[in-house]
C-alpha cells in the first residue's frame, strides 16, 4: 500500500504549482496539475465537492469529504461529512483537492469511483450506510457495513426481484451474490464459492445465513435434506457460538458449508467443515462474555426432572458458567432456543439417546468446574488434594468412571522413566491445568462429534453417475485477519488462512482487471504486481518455515516456547517479513502480514516470570482467556492418564468421541497431529477446492464498536478496509489507468481547460475530441490510454481546485 503524502511534505508538488500560478497574477484563479506539470486554472464555487486533508499522522486517518459553503475573499468555508465547519485560507489550499464527480453523491459500484483511494471507498459507504444502503460493490466483490437493526429488505419479494438477475441490475444486495453464484454454476455448470469475511461482529454469519435462505427459497424444492441443511446452523450455533464484548452471537470457530446441487438446481446435502474451535472458552471467559449458549439453553430450557438426573441446578451455580458475570445475553431467550436445538437435531437425526448422552457430558463439564482443591505437600513436593464434594461424585458418575481413579488422574501424573512407572502429585496450579485441558478435550472432540453427526444427515457421497452432474456452493464464513494488543498461537493460524485467503482474492481481482483492460482493448502488459507470496512462503511453505518449526519444536520432548523462539530467530531473522525480538528478554515475535505486522505472544504466563505471580497470571488468563504458550497449544495433547481414565470408563459414548485418542495411546509413542499441522491441512484442501470455483467476496464492515445502528467511525472502517485487503484493488489499478471517465464525463470536465471545446451533448465524434483534448494537456506518453468507451488515466489531471 502506497501511503498518502503527508499534507506539509515540503517535496508535494502542488506547493510549487501554488507558487508558480500566484506568480501568474490571475485574479479568480485555482490550480490545475497536470501530468506534464503545466498549470491551468479551476475554480472553486460554492456547493462543490472537495477532499480535505487535514490528517494528524493518526494511523487510520484518510481525508474526508467536505463541501463548500462560501468562497470570501480569498478564504473558502467548507462542512465536511461529519458536519464540521473550516476554513480553508490561500496558504492552506493545498489541504484541498476537488472532489471526482462519481464521489459526490455515491456509486453503488465502487471500481467506478473516480477517487479510486481509500478515502473515497470511505466516503462512498458512509453517504450510502446514511441512507440505510449497506451494500455496494467493487466488482463482483459485495461490501456490507452492518446495519446494527433490521431492514425490511430481506422479504420473499425480494428474493423474487433478484432472482437470475445480472450484477448491477439491481441494487447491490448480498441475494444478488447469491442468486449470481446460482445461476453461474446452471449456467457455467461450475462450482462456485463465495468468501464472506470481516471481523467478529461485522456480519459474516448473518450473511452466510441469507445466502443460505436466498438459494433455499430458488431452488425451490423445500424438501426435507433442505430443511434439514437450514436445521444444521442452530445447532453449530449453539455448541460453536458464545456472547463475546463483540458479538451478542459470536461464532467462536469457522466453517465452510459446501451446498450440492443436482442437475435440476435443487438442493440434494451439503457438507460442513469447521475450524479450529476456541475451546479455552469452555473454561474461561472475559468479564462481560459467556460461555457456549448450549450451556445457558440447557439450564434454562431442561425439565426439573431431566435436570436432577444431571445434578444440575442454575447457570449462576458454575464457575465455568458465571466467570464473566453474565448469565443472559439481551433478546437471546434461553428457554425457547433449547427448543429450536433440540428441534433441530430431531430433525438432523441425533436419537434422545445420543441427546442425553451429549447433555450427559455436558453436565460433567459444569460438575469439574466446581472442584474444590486444596494445597498439600506430599515428600516435599507441591501437592494437591480434590476435596469430595458432590460434583466430584456427580462429574465421576455422569463420566461412568471411579471416583477415586478420577480424583487420582486430576491431581497426579504418571511418568515413564526407563521402564518404570512413577506417580508424581502435581501442585494445584498444574492440577488445575490438566483439569481444565481434559475438559476442553471433551467439548472440542464433542463438537468434532457433532459436526460428523451433521454431515451423516446432510452429506451423500457421490456415486459414480451423478459426479459429473453435481454442482457446488460453498459458503466460507471464517475469522478475518485481526490484530490484538496481545496475539497468541490461534490468531497466528487465523492470520495464516487469511493470508492464503488474500492471495487467493488478489490474483482474482488481477484477472478481473485484466479482463476490463482487454475489454477495452488496452495495452496492460507492463502492469507488474507482487502479492504476498513471500510472507506466505515463509510462514508455510518454504523449508524451515514458521509453522514447521513450531511444530517441530512441539514434538521434541525438551522443547520450549523459548527454544521455539530461538529457532525461528535464528531461521528467519534476515527474512524482511520477519520481526526478530529487540533483545533477549522479549518473547514476541513479529510478521509482516499482508495488512500490516502483528506480534505473537510466544509464551504463556506459566513459561515466563509470570508464574512466579499467581495474581498476575490469573487476571492475565482473565484479560486474554486464550494466554497459553505457542508449544502447549500446539501440542493440544491430554496426557496419558486422563487417556486412560477414559479407556476405563464405561460411558460408550465418551469413549466414542476419544476413539482416535486411546487407539492412539495404545500404539506407543505415536503421537495425536498437532492443532497447526491439522489446520494447515484443512487449509490446504479448503485452498484447493476453492481454487476449483469461481469465486465471490463478501467483505464484511463492523461501523461502530457499540453494536448501535448509524454510527459510522471513520477510524475503525478504514481500518477494517485496509484488513480486509480491499485496498489491493487500488494497488493493483495503481499499476495500471487507475482512473478512468467515460468519454462524455471527461469531455464536460475538462471542457474549461481548453477554450473553444463544446459541451459533450454538441458533439459527434466524443472518442476523437477527448484523444485532441488528452494530447493538448496530457501531452503524448503513455500516462494514458484511449479505450473503447473510457478514456485510462495514470494519474488525475486536477490536483488542486481554489477560487
Ligand atoms: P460475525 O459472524 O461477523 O461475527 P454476525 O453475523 O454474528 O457477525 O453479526 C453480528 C450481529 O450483527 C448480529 O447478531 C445482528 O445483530 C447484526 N447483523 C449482522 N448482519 C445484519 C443484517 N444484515 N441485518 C441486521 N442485523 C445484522
Ligand atoms: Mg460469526
Amino acid at each position: 500500500m502506497e501511503p498518502p503524502a503527508h499534507p506539509a511534505d515540503p517535496a508535494d508538488p502542488s506547493d510549487r504549482a501554488e507558487a508558480r500560478a500566484k506568480q501568474s497574477g490571475k485574479g479568480k484563479w485555482a490550480l490545475v496539475r497536470s501530468l506534464n506539470q503545466t498549470l491551468k486554472t479551476y475554480a472553486v464555487l460554492p456547493g462543490d465537492y472537495v477532499w480535505m486533508d487535514l490528517r494528524s499522522g493518526q494511523e487510520f486517518d484518510v481525508p474526508i469529504g467536505a463541501v463548500v459553503k462560501l468562497c470570501d475573499s480569498g478564504q473558502i468555508q467548507v462542512v465536511d461529512d461529519e458536519g464540521n465547519e473550516h476554513w480553508i485560507s490561500p496558504q492552506n489550499a493545498r489541504h484541498i483537492k476537488p472532489m471526482h464527480p462519481t464521489s459526490v453523491h455515491g456509486v453503488e459500484d465502487m471500481i467506478r469511483l473516480g477517487d479510486l483511494n481509500e478515502a473515497g471507498i470511505l466516503r462512498n459507504l458512509l453517504i450510502r450506510y446514511r441512507d440505510h444502503l449497506i451494500y455496494t460493490y467493487t466488482g463482483s466483490i459485495l461490501v456490507a457495513v452492518n446495519p446494527y437493526q433490521l431492514l425490511s429488505i430481506y422479504s420473499p419479494e425480494h428474493i423474487r426481484q433478484y432472482t437470475n438477475k445480472k450484477i448491477g441490475e439491481m441494487p447491490p444486495h448480498i441475494f444478488a451474490i447469491a442468486d449470481n453464484c446460482y445461476f453461474n454454476m446452471k449456467r457455467n455448470s461450475r462450482d462456485q464459492c463465495c468468501i464472506i469475511s470481516g471481523e467478529s461482529g461485522a456480519g459474516k454469519t448473518e450473511s452466510t445465513k441469507l445466502i443460505l435462505q436466498f438459494l433455499a427459497a430458488i431452488s425451490g424444492q423445500h424438501s426435507w435434506i433442505e430443511q434439514q441443511v437450514l436445521e444444521a446452523t442452530p445447532i453449530l450455533e449453539a455448541f460453536g457460538n458464545a456472547k463475546t464484548i463483540r458479538n451478542d452471537n459470536s461464532s467462536r470457530f469457522g466453517k465452510y458449508i459446501d451446498i450440492h446441487f443436482n442437475k435440476r438446481g435443487a438442493i440434494e446435502g451439503a457438507r460442513i467443515e469447521q475450524y479450529l474451535l476456541e475451546k479455552s472458552r469452555v473454561c474461561r471467559q472475559a468479564p462481560d462474555e459467556r460461555n457456549y449458549h448450549v450451556f445457558y439453553c440447557m439450564l434454562e430450557g431442561m425439565n426439573e426432572e431431566q435436570k436432577k438426573k444431571l445434578g444440575l441446578g442454575q447457570a449462576t451455580d458454575y464457575n465455568y458458567l458465571a466467570m464473566g458475570n453474565c448469565i443472559t445475553c439481551e433478546g437471546r431467550e434461553d428457554s425457547q432456543e433449547y427448543a429450536n436445538i433440540r428441534s433441530a437435531m430431531k430433525v438432523l437425526m441425533f436419537t434422545d439417546t445420543e441427546n442425553w448422552e451429549i447433555s450427559k457430558l455436558l453436565a460433567a463439564i459444569l460438575h469439574l468446574g466446581n472442584l474444590q482443591y486444596e494445597d498439600r505437600t506430599f515428600e516435599n513436593l507441591d501437592a494437591c488434594e480434590v476435596l469430595f464434594s458432590p460434583s466430584l461424585a456427580t462429574a465421576a458418575s455422569l463420566l461412568e468412571v471411579n471416583p477415586p481413579d478420577l480424583m487420582n488422574c486430576l491431581t497426579s501424573r504418571t511418568l515413564i522413566t526407563r521402564g518404570e512407572t512413577v506417580s508424581t502429585p502435581l501442585s494445584k496450579e498444574q492440577a488445575l491445568d490438566v483439569r481444565d485441558a481434559f475438559v476442553k478435550g471433551i467439548y472440542g472432540r464433542l463438537f468434532v462429534w457433532i459436526v460428523d453427526k451433521i454431515n451423516a444427515a446432510i452429506y451423500k457421497p457421490p456415486s459414480q453417475e451423478v459426479k459429473n452432474s453435481r454442482r457446488s456452493i460453498g459458503l466460507l464464513d471464517i475469522f478475518g485477519f485481526e490484530n490484538f494488543a496481545v496475539n497468541s498461537f490461534e490468531q497466528l493460524c487465523i492470520n495464516f488462512a487469511n493470508e492464503h485467503l488474500q492471495q487467493f482474492f488478489v490474483r482474482h481481482v488481477f484477472k478481473l482487471e485484466q479482463e476490463e483492460y482487454d475489454l477495452e482493448s488496452i495495452d496492460w502488459l507492463h502492469i507488474e504486481f507482487t502479492d504476498n507470496q513471500d510472507a506466505l512462503d515463509m510462514i508455510a511453505n518454504k523449508p524451515m518455515n514458521i509453522i514447521s518449526l513450531i511444530d517441530e519444536e512441539s514434538k521434541f520432548p525438551k522443547g520450549t516456547d523459548t527454544t521455539m523462539l530461538h529457532k525461528l530467530n535464528s531461521q528467519h531473522k534476515l527474512n524482511s517479513n520477519y520481526i526478530p525480538p529487540k533483545n533477549n528478554h522479549e518473547t514476541q515475535f513479529g510478521i509482516n502480514h499482508f495488512a500490516g505486522i502483528v506480534y505473537y505472544e510466544s509464551q504463556g504466563p506459566y513459561n515466563s516470570i509470570l508464574a512466579s505471580e499467581p495474581h498476575f497470571r490469573y487476571w492475565v488468563q482473565l484479560a486474554h482467556p486464550q494466554m497459553s504458550g505457542f508449544l502447549e497449544k500446539n501440542r493440544d495433547t491430554l496426557h496419558g492418564d486422563i487417556i486412560q481414565l477414559v479407556h476405563s470408563s464405561r460411558n460408550k459414548f465418551i469413549k466414542q468421541i476419544f476413539q482416535a485418542d486411546v487407539a492412539m495411546g495404545a500404539e506407543t509413542r505415536k503421537r495425536s497431529p498437532t492443532l497447526s499441522s491439522q489446520f494447515k491441512r484443512s487449509l490446504e484442501l479448503l485452498m484447493r477446492t476453492l481454487g476449483a470455483c469461481q469465486p465471490f467476496f463478501v467483505r464484511c464492515i463492523k461501523p461502530n464498536e457499540f453494536k448501535k445502528p448509524m454510527l459510522f467511525d471513520r477510524h475503525l472502517c478504514v481500518r477494517q478496509l485496509r484488513y480486509s485487503g480491499m485496498m489491493e484493488t487500488i494497488r493493483i489499478r495503481r499499476a495500471g489507468y487507475p482512473i478512468r471517465y467515460s468519454f462524455v464525463e471527461f469531455v464536460e470536465r475538462y471542457r474549461v481547460l481548453l477554450p473553444g471545446v463544446k459541451p459533450a451533448y454538441k458533439q459527434d465524434d466524443l472518442r476523437g475530441t477527448c484523444q485532441r483534448m488528452a494530447e493538448a494537456v496530457l501531452g503524448t506518453h503513455d500516462d494514458w490510454q484511449m479505450g473503447k468507451t473510457k478514456i485510462f488515466l495514470k494519474l488525475d489531471v486536477l490536483v488542486v481546485g481554489y477560487p
